[in-house]
């Protein structure tokens, strides 16, 4: 059995849904079909819900007709025969109904968390329809009926599995199976979703727990480039990754992965394969239990990130500092992602800000603190062996012309960090495409 997803663009317009029906209609085993929402749905969403916080129903009003204009339109080219788009748009109906009645209250979380998820139920009710308006059968697998968290946020595996399992196995004789990616219950049963862009860890759990022989994420590009193709030129894909490497990747950047998509398929051995929808030919990349190869392989950039440099005179030659500083971080519920440090003094990066005042007064007792905001971590990965001299070299000869504050080698033999500031980030990453891959 393998799992493919496919993004928010690949089923982006009438046009895409069929080409995605096309590919996934006619399967030589069973698969299990995971959707995003059409693109910008969830954006949509995202706004009525800020709009509804906010008080200003008129302005959720708005945005929810235009949103409903467009998926009338997908649908009436969908379905030219109005009787034939019934079922669609009686779905697609339901969701309208669910968003217009959150405009008559107050908004309270759980409200925004339905509200979200109605991107994901349009698109796999309207991809049903179709198929069935195809004469091929597919059975749903309602994403709410198995897909759940833990207290903690992360996914409850056993549950997931003993459940879906039991939902497949109602449906001996199914070839195809469609499943809303993104959207899941929490702990307490409510509607909830696995963080924006989500639906690529929806298809790496189902991959793990069902112990699937692939995940395919099929997007809008033929797979992970060695650099960021929206601010550079000229990149070109990466045929095979390790696991740790797309996981550095993903997690430090590359938005053609969720950052948590890699962990559930590595730690099952389940190859993941980025394929192009719009080029379903074209190879794209394999991310798997790779051979050391020793090359440098992609490059990434995380945007957003504050540093937090803590100077002490007593740093020098005592112990228990580091721990002090780190216990700060963990009471703050704040994980750090770089770390450098001194005789006199550490510095440390973070991505959530949220708790940055309460941190920086509880880091005082330490130490004279200085923060850095609007930074940003540009990674560069491969399978990076220490005693392969040379890629350290080849990195801060590229970054000559731009200030550095910050650099992370070491923790693993998968990346080398640097941390440089947001208006150096295009040109350091051209800097270095320019030197690691013309
Ligand atoms: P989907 O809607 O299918 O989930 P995403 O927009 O989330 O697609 O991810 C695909 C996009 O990721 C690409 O269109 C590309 O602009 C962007 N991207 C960023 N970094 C990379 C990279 N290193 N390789 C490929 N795509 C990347
Ligand atoms: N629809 C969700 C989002 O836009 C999840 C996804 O596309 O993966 O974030
Ligand atoms: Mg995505």
């Amino acid at each position: 059995m393998k799992v493919l997803k496919f993004g928010g663009t690949s089923v982006g317009s009438a046009a895409r849904i069929c080409h995605v029906a096309d590919l996934i209609g006619k399967p030589l085993e069973r698969n299990i079909v995971v959707l995003s929402a059409m693109s910008g749905t969830t954006n949509s969403l995202v706004e009525i819900s800020e709009y509804l916080y906010k008080g200003n129903v008129p302005g959720a009003q708005e945005t929810i007709n235009a949103l409903e204009a467009k998926y009338n339109a997908t649908l009436e080219e969908l379905f030219p025969d109005s009787e034939v788009r019934s079922t669609a748009q009686s779905a697609v109906g339901r969701s309208f109904a669910v968003l217009r009645s959150y405009c008559a209250a107050p908004l309270t979380q759980a409200g925004e968390k339905e509200i979200l998820a109605q991107g994901e139920l349009m698109s796999t009710a309207i991809m049903q329809s179709l198929l069935s308006h195809r004469g091929i059968k597919s059975v749903l697998l309602p994403a709410l009926d198995y897909m759940r968290t833990l207290d903690s946020g992360e996914p409850d595996m056993q549950y997931i599995g003993s459940h879906l399992r039991r939902l497949i196995e109602l449906e001996p004789e199914a070839q195809i199976f469609i499943t809303q990616g993104y959207i899941c219950r929490n702990d307490h049963g409510g509607v909830d979703n696995l963080k924006r862009g989500g639906s690529d860890y929806t298809a790496s759990i189902i991959g793990a727990v069902l112990d699937a022989d692939e995940i395919q994420i099929w997007t809008d590009i033929d797979g992970m480039h060695n650099n960021d193709p929206r601010y550079v030129e000229g990149t070109r894909p990466v045929r095979r990754l390790h696991f740790e490497e797309a996981a550095e990747l993903a997690y430090f950047g590359a938005k053609i992965l969720h950052p948590a998509c890699v962990l559930p398929a590595k730690l099952h051995n389940i190859p993941v394969r980025l394929l192009n929808t719009l080029q379903p030919e074209a190879p794209g990349t394999l991310i798997y239990n790779a051979p050391s190869d020793g090359t440098i392989k992609a490059i990434a950039a995380k945007d957003g990130i504050t540093a937090i440099k803590i100077k002490s005179g007593r740093m020098l030659l005592a112990y228990g500092f580091l721990h002090k500083v780190f216990e700060t971080f963990e009471n703050h519920r704040t994980s750090i992602d770089m770390i450098a440090t001194s005789e006199v003094g550490v510095t440390l990066s973070v991505d959530d800000d949220s708790r940055l005042a309460a941190i920086v007064d509880d880091l005082k007792h330490f130490g004279t603190v200085t923060v850095d905001t609007d930074m940003v971590i540009i990674c560069i990965v491969g399978d990076l062996e220490w005693n392969n001299c040379g890629f350290q070299a080849q990195v801060l000869d590229a970054l000559a012309g731009i200030p550095v504050r910050m650099i992370s080698y070491g923790g693993s033999n998968y990346n080398i960090s640097v941390l440089v500031r947001a208006c150096d980030k295009v040109a350091a990453l051209r800097a270095l495409s320019a030197k690691l891959f013309d």
